[in-house]
């Protein structure tokens, strides 16, 4: 086995496995093809500031980055593949990795750990909600599919939007930052003090909040597969719109 073929078939089994890839030439990208030269194209869809340019190449770096294994096996690839030295992948909104070929352990650790685009999970019809179908055909075999809820959601865009619904209740910047455990925020350089009552005026609005994110929930599908949640969907159901007693435990 060539190298070239090698890269591409890591490149292919990444992709696979929901990793957008891209050839590097060494631990870089490749250059533009001489169309989309100093972005004369227009840029490329995707990238910061998105253009209409359609080239096939694997121009525009990082934006090229795919999971579709025609991409990678077009032949617009096959000259980027044949130069190429190693495979990046790309996760939306992780930054870039490059993976390492002469390390199988970082080829693993890409497989295994590495953060990836949002795609639909193939399950058996039964039983409720299904059972994930792994495997090679397993698109084929699967009887129903769980769809991504929002493109781009991740574990951190969640602390964000966390962040943001803590501004929108208004509570101080200082008790904001111990609550998301940020070391060197404003508690000790503006020498804020947190209050019982800003802790109460917290868990209030917090309180409203939860409810409606229930209902929300709920609005999506009436069960859950984690046992805590379906617990409290249920009890939701059964309270019908009613305000959500809180147990202190
Ligand atoms: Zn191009
Ligand atoms: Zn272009």
């Amino acid at each position: 086995m060539t190298q070239q073929t090698h890269i591409r078939r890591v490149a292919l089994s990444l992709a696979a496995d929901g990793l957008p890839v891209l050839p590097l030439r060494g631990k870089v990208p490749f250059g533009n093809c001489r169309a989309c030269a100093g972005n004369a194209c227009g840029g490329r869809p995707n990238m910061k500031n998105p253009g209409p340019c359609q080239c096939a190449g694997v121009c525009h770096a990082w934006a090229a980055a795919t999971t579709n294994p025609h991409v990678i096996n077009s032949p617009a690839w096959g000259p980027a593949w044949r130069a190429a030295a190693v495979v990046a992948y790309h996760p939306g909104g992780a930054g870039l990795t490059v993976v390492d070929l002469d390390n199988a352990a970082a080829v693993a650790w890409a497989r295994e750990k590495a953060p990836r685009e949002a795609h639909p999970v193939p399950v058996t019809a039964g039983p409720w909600p299904g059972v994930p179908v792994r495997g090679r055909g397993a698109a084929a075999r699967a009887e129903a599919c769980w769809l991504p809820i929002k493109d781009g959601l991740t574990r951190h865009g969640l602390r964000h939007g966390h962040r943001t619904l803590l501004e929108e209740l208004g509570v101080p910047k200082a008790l904001i930052d111990e609550r998301m455990g940020h070391e060197d925020g404003s508690v000790s350089a503006l020498c804020t003090h947190i209050t019982d009552s800003m802790r109460a005026a917290m868990v209030d609005g917090l309180t409203d909040v939860w409810p409606r994110s229930l209902d929300d929930r709920l609005a999506l599908a009436p069960r859950s597969a984690v046992p805590t949640l379906d617990a409290l969907l249920q009890e939701r159901a059964a309270s019908a719109g009613a305000p959500l007693k809180i147990t202190p435990s």
